[in-house]
């Protein structure tokens, strides 16, 4: 049998998606309060439009885009505005939002307008996906119209879009593929028409071979490849992603548009299809609530602006004391600590993980034993970066390529002596991002 494709390095961490795989995407009611912030997307935060006291209608714009590298976000049901301040956010920090109380009347604005994307131009597109506040979904969140408007000396080839998944735990991709791959197709011609490609791969990791039979059937007849890859983490890393499915390697400090390829996660195809052909705004995902600390593991449909403990309640309550919350999948999610932080387009996950579940240990000595160089996708040295790093030789990091690091945690994960490598990498490549900042 023919080898599955994928790519150097990575590693295989148990995937634990047993316990919500076969859960299907279920609603989440809306909560009291919706807290969507300004800032949910690489680029400038959105700047508030609506005062509070305000009466708004699901869809309706209540912070407008700051700029090119920026989206507007939205009231993500109808209701009142109840206050415009600074609440607990995903990067650990308090950064403002619009909080609205719900109507209960969920009424979408007058204004959304349906329509057929082969009556549209393409620039046309893109303006309803800036408009509609189409970001990556995979985690990324940089806002769509950018990633498709590649600059005319980088002429793009090629469409991938991502449907790996390869973060343990999280099903959001999968059951979307399942239950809804005509939205994920229709998706994708938008964006062949956009990019003007014919060369079109979905990627998805062989352990969901539901979802690869499902969308070859909804993809038969036509040239889109979907291809299986190799399960190993961490496979749908763009980068990691493209070399795997066409053999191209984007240089070091490169984007994948250096090697003629756009990338786009299958959430984002999805809402791109809704944004383009009925008008509608990105105001929901679906997000994967499991973990040990969680009584009943379940894939939601959630509103952006929901509060993680409105999640948590559709699940059956916390088992037990939590002791780490992870928004994200556990090798790239983000630790929180408060369950006051609302959902955002960009959170694929909740992971809750019970007090004795995880095993807290003191770091040892590096032992030299090469494992962390070997589970590398990006090449790197991760332990002699790390060393640089610890001794602030920030040139000598760069020099070692630590901006190359796409911060997947292999190193970590695979280190006998649980040395934090990855957020010693973190903490070289802020720096170094801080000295270009001032010789600018
Ligand atoms: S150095 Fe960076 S890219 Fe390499 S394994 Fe560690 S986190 Fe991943
Ligand atoms: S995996 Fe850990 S112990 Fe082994 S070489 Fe890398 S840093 Fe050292």
């Amino acid at each position: 049998m023919a080898r599955l494709k994928t790519f150097p390095g990575g590693l295989h961490p148990p995937d634990n998606k047993a316990w919500t795989a076969a859960k299907a995407i279920e609603i989440c009611p809306l909560p009291e309060e919706l807290i969507i912030p300004l800032s949910q997307h690489i680029g400038a935060p959105a700047e508030a439009c609506v005062a509070v006291g305000d009466k708004v209608k699901k869809g309706q714009v209540v912070g407008r885009a700051k700029g090119f590298v920026s989206v507007p976000v939205h009231a993500s049901t109808s209701g009142e505005v109840t206050a415009i301040e600074p609440r607990p956010h995903a990067s650990g920090r308090n950064l403002p939002a619009v909080v609205i109380a719900p109507d209960g009347e969920d009424e979408w604005v007058d204004d959304l307008a349906a329509a057929d994307p082969e009556a549209l131009s393409v620039e046309e597109i893109k303006d309803r996906l800036r408009d509609a506040g189409i970001v990556g979904m995979g985690g990324a969140t940089f806002p769509a119209h950018v990633k498709l408007s590649p600059p005319g000396e980088k002429p793009i080839d090629t469409l991938i879009l991502n449907g790996v998944e390869c973060e343990p735990y999280l099903t959001a991709d999968h059951r979307l593929m399942l239950e809804t791959p005509g939205k994920v197709r229709q998706g994708i011609e938008i964006l062949r028409k956009v990019l003007a490609v014919d060369n079109i791969y979905l990627g998805i990791e062989a352990n969901k071979p539901d979802a690869i039979a499902q969308m070859r059937e909804e993809c038969a007849g036509s040239d889109i490849k979907v291809e299986a890859l190799e399960v190993k983490y961490p496979q749908g890393a763009e980068k990691q992603l493209i070399l795997a499915l066409t053999g191209r390697e984007v240089p070091s400090g490169g984007l994948p548009m250096d090697v003629g390829v756009v990338v786009q996660n299958v959430g984002t195809a999805a809402a791109i299809a809704d944004a383009v052909t009925l008008g509608q705004p990105l105001i929901e995902r679906i997000c994967t609530v499991t973990g040990s600390g969680v009584n009943e593991p379940k894939n939601l449909r959630v509103r952006v602006g929901t509060p993680l403990a409105h999640l948590v309640e559709q699940c059956g309550g916390l088992d037990g004391e939590p002791s780490k919350l992870i928004m994200g999948g556990p090798m790239m999610g983000m630790a929180q600590l408060t369950l006051d932080v609302p959902a955002t387009r960009g959170t694929s996950g909740l992971l809750i993980f019970r007090r004795g579940d995880i095993k807290v240990r003191e770091p040892g000595p590096c032992i030299r034993c090469g494992r962390c160089v070997s589970a590398c996708p990006a090449g790197l040295l991760p332990t002699t970066i790390a060393a640089y790093a610890r001794l602030s030789m920030f040139d000598e990091t760069e020099e070692f390529k630590a901006m190359d690091c796409i911060e997947c945690g292999c190193c970590s994960f695979s280190c006998p002596s649980l040395i934090p490598l990855v957020q010693t990498l973190r903490y070289a490549k802020g720096a170094i991002l801080e000295k270009r900042r001032k010789m600018q």
